[in-house]
Formats: C-alpha cells, sequence, structure tokens
C-alpha cells in the first residue's frame, strides 16, 4: 500500500482542476495517504517545491478557476537527467506516485517518470478537448459557457449596428469548442480543421444571407489554422459583402472563470478515480469519461487515440446553422 503521492497542474491551465485536486487529495487523505502539492508542474517538481495538503487546504477550491498549484511549461523535462532528478527528489521525500493533470505533454512527461519507477496517472485538464481517450476533457464545459456569455454580448452590438462578428475560438487544432459553441449558439458559420471552408465560400455564404435579409451574422474561426484568420476574414467580408465586418480574438478569457457545476463533478469523480488506480498499483495510465462512464487508457494508447470528429453534430451544420 502506498503512504505518500504527489499532484502536480501542468501545461495550459483549465477551470475545473482544483476540483480534481480536492478530489485527488480528499481521496487519499480519507484513505490514509499523504498528498504533497507540487507547485508550477514539472518546474516545480525538479525544483523541489512543493507542500504537504491537508483538508483544510483544499476546502471550497472547487468554486475557483485556475490552480491552486499554478502551472507552468518545462520543456527540459525531455532531457533525460532532468527527469532523473526529479526521480531523486520524489525518492528523497518517499513520494511514491503522481497525479499528472494536463495535456497530452503533460500526459508523455507522466509515462517518462512512470518508466523510471513513479507510477503517474494523468487527469485530462485543458478546455481544448483535444484528448481523444476521454469525451470531456476538464475546462471544456465552463469554456463552453464563457463562449456562450461572449457571443450574446457581442450579438447585442453587432445586431444594433447589423453588423457580421468574426470570432477567434481556441481549441489548439481541435474544433470541438468552436463546432459545440457554434451549433449551440446558433452562429450563422462556424470554420474548423474538420468543417473548413475558404474565404470565398464564406464570402458566398454571406451574401446570400444577405440576400435573404439577415441584417446580422456572426461567424465563428478555430484559432491556429494556416489557412485563416480573422483580421484577414473580416477585412475580405467587409470590402466584399454588404456586411461591415469587426473581428474578435477571445483569447485567454476563455479560461478564467468559475468551474461549471460539470467541471466540478468531473474534477472531483476523475481525482478520486485516479487517485483509487494508484492505490490498486497502477500507473502509466490516464483517466477519462467515455459513454458517460469512468475509463482510463494506457497512456501510449491514449495518445495514439485519434480525435472523434463528431460526425453527427457535424451533419446538423446545414440544417441549424444555415
Ligand atoms: P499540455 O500538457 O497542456 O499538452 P505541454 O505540451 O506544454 O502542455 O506540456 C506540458 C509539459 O509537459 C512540458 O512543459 C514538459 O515539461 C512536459 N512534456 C511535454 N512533452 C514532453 C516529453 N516528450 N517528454 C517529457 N516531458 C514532456
Amino acid at each position: 500500500m502506498i503512504k505518500k503521492i504527489g499532484i502536480l497542474t501542468s501545461g495550459g491551465d483549465a477551470p475545473g482542476m482544483n476540483s480534481a485536486i480536492r478530489g485527488v487529495a480528499k481521496t487519499a487523505i480519507n484513505s490514509g495517504i499523504e498528498v504533497f502539492g507540487i507547485y508550477d508542474g514539472y518546474r516545480g517538481l525538479v525544483e523541489d517545491r512543493m507542500v504537504q495538503l491537508h483538508k483544510e487546504d483544499v476546502v471550497g477550491i472547487q468554486s475557483r478557476g485556475g490552480t491552486i498549484l499554478g502551472t507552468a511549461r518545462l520543456p527540459e523535462f525531455k532531457q533525460p537527467e532532468v527527469r532523473e532528478k526529479a526521480v531523486q527528489i520524489l525518492k528523497a521525500r518517499g513520494i511514491e506516485a503522481l497525479v499528472v493533470i494536463g495535456g497530452d505533454g503533460s500526459y508523455t512527461g507522466a509515462l517518462r517518470l512512470t518508466e523510471l519507477g513513479i507510477n503517474c496517472i494523468g487527469i485530462p485538464g485543458t478546455i481544448d478537448n483535444d484528448i481523444a481517450s476521454t469525451d470531456y476533457t476538464l475546462g471544456f464545459d465552463t469554456a463552453m459557457n464563457t463562449i456562450a456569455y461572449c457571443l450574446d454580448h457581442l450579438r447585442d452590438t453587432s445586431s444594433s449596428h447589423h453588423r457580421c462578428t468574426v470570432v477567434e475560438i481556441m481549441g489548439n487544432k481541435c474544433g470541438d469548442l468552436t463546432l459545440f459553441s457554434g451549433v449551440g449558439q446558433g452562429a450563422d458559420i462556424l470554420v474548423t480543421p474538420d468543417h473548413f471552408m475558404t474565404v470565398d465560400q464564406i464570402v458566398d455564404k454571406l451574401n446570400s444571407y444577405r440576400g435573404q435579409g439577415r441584417k446580422q451574422t456572426t461567424v465563428l474561426v478555430a484559432e491556429k489554422m494556416k489557412e485563416l484568420n480573422v483580421v484577414d476574414l473580416a477585412e475580405a467580408i467587409s470590402q466584399r459583402t454588404k456586411y461591415e465586418a469587426k473581428w474578435e480574438i477571445l483569447g485567454r478569457i476563455q479560461r478564467g472563470g468559475a468551474p461549471s457545476a460539470f467541471d466540478r463533478l468531473l474534477g472531483a469523480t476523475l481525482g478520486c478515480y485516479a487517485c483509487k488506480l494508484l492505490m490498486e498499483g497502477k500507473g502509466g495510465i490516464c483517466v477519462g469519461l467515455h459513454n458517460n462512464k469512468l475509463c482510463y487508457n494506457d497512456i501510449p494508447e491514449a495518445l495514439q487515440m485519434q480525435r472523434d470528429p463528431h460526425p453527427t453534430i457535424g451533419g446538423m451544420i446545414e440544417l441549424l446553422n444555415n
């Protein structure tokens, strides 16, 4: 039976990470295991910055955005000697296993540590929903709610001025935030890597909307598509349609805010589940939610899995968004 575990948050922050920290900490402490919160991801680990977490340290944190442990990127963690140092620090402190909350980069670090004898379990924490081994990542639902709030506000001003608003949505090459927000909010046009449209196609469609009498339009564009950016697109729309177009990049506002009820539940349950699996001696795996059930996969398998492009929802765009 393990006696001491660590927990860290790594890579991009996401609402719901605190709920997962609480889930891990409460499960560990209630099972007689000491739990150490490691600051700023793998950076804090190799700098030996950590603190023992007690129940009072995690009271109420599930309602707070961000991560109380802080997060960071440490590219040097790809070097074997840096990881060896991390293992020495953990062994000196008697920490036998780790929960790593983050994205696929953090998962790879967790796998490498497991290979060095420290069992690690990953929890998917990113607003991007770009981890194929889970239906939902922590923070995705909260980000969708934030986007809904922003789109409502933008639509108010856009409809008053009879404008077209072009909005860039985060997702790190994954179109889920744009697709789900666009379908849910009834955007007039949405463009993602899986549902791509050229500038010409977008302009044609907007001209046809204008011909139908649509006075105000919203176009959602997923970030990081080389072929399309919101600044050039808004310019093209202003020049080639009767809409005056304005662009907005929602940016990191999508990452902040109080976690939604769903993300709090997801964090709590994934945290508890990950801790229970560590107690069973498992490592090199990542937990998730699939078809409404908690699940886990080996990290290499999870990293190979292809993301579901949501063909059913994608097939509804023509009917719902036209
Ligand atoms: P995310 O976890 O959100 O995908 P990153 O890709 O930036 O974010 O990865 C977070 C951290 O995970 C990196 O800064 C690094 O410390 C660690 N990491 C990423 N890739 C590797 C790798 N191939 N080997 C070891 N550690 C890695």
